[in-house]
């Protein structure tokens, strides 16, 4: 595709125009910006991020403790060697960010302070208008793009989930958010409790209770956790031998995603197995005679949902220390001096952090119409959970549930590259995914099967979610090891992409 490859210019000749848009400046975005230098080099391109800097995640998450709870190995571009601790602090992930950035002169594509409220198609001018506001100014902009590349994450970065308790007006203590996490909360020999026992309470606990007089860990139900020192000896052994960085990255990522393939299949065929060596790791860390029946046996299979890692079993140090505790129990009402639970007991706390998860966006909160007809992402199919059925010229990044995000990110931004390069090559400016003949009768089902994971902010969020058929071309099959190989083989002539020409011709290939 090219500047010159439109048909009609019904936009004021101010809005600029560039062949690919990307939305958000996270890793992802980043990335396929990367990829994009590299694959497509003719291709303009811009970024467009509502923050006033890059990270997405590593930059709205500010709690105490923030760090990636997949290693840096993986959750890395495999472009950009890892060199520090596998377990990485939102710092040192935004460091390796900016480095990416800065090595190659990616800075120039992005705009920051770029909020999108809507993105239109016209079939007349073939062509995306992207509309929002500049968040320092105010002043509306609109940029139109040939492609749309959606990298805009799966939550809402505003505001965090949390549920509406009984009595929650009453609490006289403060009541706080991870994602929206005060600079000034001031929690040093404070009553704290921390609802949820996630990956952000796993990380945040340790954290903050050397500092208060004590953090309750208050859960419905157990988590899985595992634990490991954060350090990869097979990555120290080869930094001895003075092996090349580049090296040590691919050998190491390859080494992990095997050792995680096999986990993950373990999980699948011997769910019980896996509990039973998770819940014993978690056990070995505690005091003897502690109830891991009753606060760390989980009630759902292993990888149903994303297991929380521990570098160095912190959060059990903190409970066999007694600066933190466990209770597993469900919240009948906020008081005015804690909670009350079903159980009659009530806890005291100065502040109440509710770790309860996301709201799930699906594509930025951005209104998109198509030929001034909203478009209802529900109402269409997902196309390897990346393309929607009679959606234009426009890709979605969502990464894996189990496994490291950016390996999928990077897996698409190849695909991404690939079409547009392809797209180029054979003069199509336009293409679509379409159901084929074949897929007439096929079953249309939620997005996820929740059989197979299922997260609060995704079950909640399941009606905003495309739809998901029965065969793989129609399937996120959340499964890296699958994929990094039907992905790169993925036919653009499987028939359910519909090519067309600026002269409207249509064609699957
Ligand atoms: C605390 C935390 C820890 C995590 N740890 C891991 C981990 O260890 N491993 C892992 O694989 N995953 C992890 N995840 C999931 C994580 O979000 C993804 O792995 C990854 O960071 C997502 O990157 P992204 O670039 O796709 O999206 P995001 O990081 O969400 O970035 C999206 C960007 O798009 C911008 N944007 C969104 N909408 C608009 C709009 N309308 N206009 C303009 N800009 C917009 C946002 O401002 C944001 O900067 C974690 C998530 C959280 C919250």
């Amino acid at each position: 595709m090219s500047r010159t490859a439109t048909i009609a210019e019904p936009n004021p000749p101010t809005a600029e125009h560039f062949d690919v848009l990307i939305v958000g400046a996270g890793i992802s975005g980043v990335g396929g910006a990367y990829h994009l230098t590299q694959q497509c080099p003719e291709t303009s391109f811009v970024i467009l991020e509502t923050f006033e800097s890059f990270g997405g995640t590593w930059l709205t998450h500010t709690y105490p403790g923030i760090r990636s709870d997949s290693d840096l190995y993986t959750f890395g571009y495999r472009f950009k060697p890892w060199t520090g601790a596998p377990i990485a602090t939102a710092a040192e992930i935004l460091k390796y960010m900016g480095e990416v950035i800065d090595d190659n002169d990616l800075g120039r594509h992005i705009r920051y302070g770029h909020h999108i409220a809507a993105a239109s198609w016209s079939s007349a001018a073939n062509r995306w208008t992207i509309e929002g506001t500049r968040t320092g100014t105010g002043e509306a902009f609109a940029i139109t793009a040939d492609f749309l590349w959606m990298c805009q994450g799966y939550y809402r970065h505003s505001e965090g989930y949390t549920p509406q308790w009984a009595g929650m007006e009453r609490y006289a203590g403060t009541i706080v958010h991870p994602q929206t996490w005060p600079a000034d909360l001031d929690y040093a020999g404070k009553d704290v409790i921390v609802i949820g026992s996630g990956a952000t309470a796993a990380t945040l606990v340790p954290a903050i209770a050397g500092d208060c007089n004590h953090v309750t860990v208050l859960q419905r139900s157990p988590t899985y956790f595992f634990t490991g020192r954060n350090q990869n000896e097979l990555a120290d052994t080869l930094r001895e031998l003075e092996i090349d960085e580049t090296w040590i990255h691919e050998i190491v990522r390859r080494k992990i995603l095997h050792d995680q393939q096999m986990i993950t299949r373990l999980s699948f065929e011997q769910p019980e197995f896996v509990a039973a060596e998770l819940i014993n790791g978690v056990k070995a860390l505690l005091p003897d005679d502690y109830d891991v029946a009753t606060h760390f046996t989980p009630r759902y299979r292993p990888w149903r949902q994303r297991l929380a890692f521990v570098p160095d079993g912190d959060l059990f140090q903190g409970i066999s220390s007694g600066k933190a505790s466990m209770v597993t129990d469900e919240i009948e009402t906020f008081t005015e001096r804690g909670i009350r639970l079903s159980s009659g007991e009530e806890l005291a706390a100065d502040i109440i952090i509710t770790a309860t998860g996301f709201n799930l966006s699906v594509l930025g909160d951005i209104e998109f119409t198509i030929d001034d007809q909203p478009l209802v992402f529900s109402d269409t199919v997902n196309y390897r959970g990346m393309m929607f059925t009679g959606v234009p010229n426009m890709l979605w990044v969502f990464g894996y549930f189990r496994a490291s995000w950016t390996l999928r990110a990077d897996l698409i931004a190849d695909f991404v590259c690939r079409l547009l390069n392809h797209m180029r090559a054979e003069g199509a400016t336009k293409v679509t995914v379409a159901l084929r003949p074949e897929d007439d009768d096929m079953p249309l089902l939620p997005w996820i099967d929740e059989e197979n994971f299922n997260p609060g902010y995704l079950m909640r969020g399941m009606h905003l979610l495309p739809k998901r058929g029965d065969k793989p071309e129609w399937q996120h099959t959340q499964d890296y090891w699958t994929e990094k190989v039907s992905l790169p083989a993925a036919r653009l002539d499987d028939g359910c992409l519909v090519f067309e020409a600026a002269d409207g011709g249509a064609k699957r290939r």
